[in-house]
């Protein structure tokens, strides 16, 4: 069997097998404190652990470390995009976004993905792997680390269905927020899902702070199974039912993401009737425009149809906000600048 990765473990894991090894809980907590707070790339680096200990976690656990491949300044913004080698030449990308508020982070849950979402770049090599929790952990650490600056705010919005990794992203979300690490509360991390609706009950069984956003991106079935496969498992009302119960459960807003394709959802009465069906639903609307997949004929909606797609939501008393577009001179949405190294390496 693989050796566990000792970064992919939590506190309470982590603890359980320092105790199976006869040592004391304090030593674990020690060795999280290394990993999630000092960011440390080899067990060596664990000055306060003695030689034989570290000799015996290198046995028993591996430290999976990924690497900065390249790094993509926007010249329009602050924003930068990291390519991840995660081993094995499987990359993967984050990106750091500058607000004024702090700095964002939006991290990939899996290399590559198998939604099969016809709009998304991340979905075209399929599903190369699940990442584990530390290796989505390691995205935020690396680039505090390169930065010199605290990420304030994560967003699992990179490449990759959380809800199709749910175990692994679970365990990273108790991971980054324990105190004895990176202690980043859940009310600053945002999850978004395509939509697997059991598996939104699931999350919402655990309670957690966390902000869920869906990827809505239609108004009823018909259009939404014309872009997104998974449309096609769970309808449009399943859908909605369980981002109704969601909000219900836990007490947190849902935001529902919905990107503007010119001539496919884009039109008034679009508007009108995703606002009739998210009435009742604590929710708030974050309209993308669409990057452009011209492949697929998708392009990007006017700023005067998303104005006024935006106008009529709000008039229905539906919280809406549109999305600044950052980074889009550097291929910074999900999967792209991933494709495209592909791409010119002929992978
Ligand atoms: N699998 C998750 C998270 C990754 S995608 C999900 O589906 O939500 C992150 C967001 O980017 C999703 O809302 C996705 O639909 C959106 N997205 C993908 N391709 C896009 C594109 N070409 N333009 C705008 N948004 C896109």
């Amino acid at each position: 069997m693989d050796k566990p990765d000792i970064r992919s473990l939590t506190l309470e894991d982590l603890t359980a097998q320092l105790v199976s090894m006869g040592e004391r809980p304090f030593r674990a907590r020690q060795i999280f404190n290394w990993l999630h707070g000092k960011y440390v790339r080899d067990m060596d680096q664990m000055t306060n652990i003695s030689k034989e200990l570290r000799e015996e976690l290198k046995i028993k656990f591996t430290l999976n470390n990924i690497k900065i491949v390249e790094k993509f300044f926007s010249m329009e913004d602050n924003t930068v995009k990291y390519l991840f080698d995660i081993g094995n030449d499987i990359l993967i990308e984050s990106v750091l976004m500058r607000y004024s508020y702090g700095n964002a982070v939006c991290i990939s849950s899996q290399a590559g993905c198998r939604m099969g979402c016809t709009f998304c770049a991340s979905t075209t090599g399929g599903l190369e792997r699940d990442l584990l929790a530390g290796e989505m952990a390691q995205q935020i650490y690396e680039i505090q680390r390169d930065t010199g600056e605290r990420v304030s705010n994560v967003v699992i919005m990179g490449s990759g269905e959380p809800l199709d990794n749910f175990d692994n992203v679970l365990d990273f979300l108790e991971i980054i927020h324990d105190k004895n690490g990176n202690d980043l509360s859940h009310r600053h991390i945002t999850l978004s899902t395509c939509g697997i609706a059991d598996k939104i009950y699931e999350l919402a069984d655990r309670r957690l702070q966390i902000t869920l956003a869906i990827s809505l991106h239609a108004p009823n079935d018909e259009i939404r199974q014309r872009t997104m496969p998974i449309a096609r498992k769970y309808s449009y009302d399943t859908l909605l039912k369980a981002a109704k119960d969601y909000a219900d459960i836990t007490k947190r807003r849902v935001t529902f993401e919905y990107a503007l394709i010119d001539g496919i959802n884009d039109s008034k009465e679009n508007a009108r009737e995703l606002a009739s069906h998210l009435r009742g639903i604590m929710c708030h609307v974050n309209l993308i425009p669409v990057n452009d997949v011209k492949e697929a004929g998708y392009i990007r909606s006017s700023d005067n149809k998303i104005k006024t797609f935006a106008d009529v939501l709000k008039d229905k008393g539906i919280e809406t906000t549109i999305r600044r577009r950052l980074g889009s001179d550097i291929n910074a949405a999900c999967g792209q600048l991933r494709k495209r190294y592909k791409e010119n390496r002929g992978v």
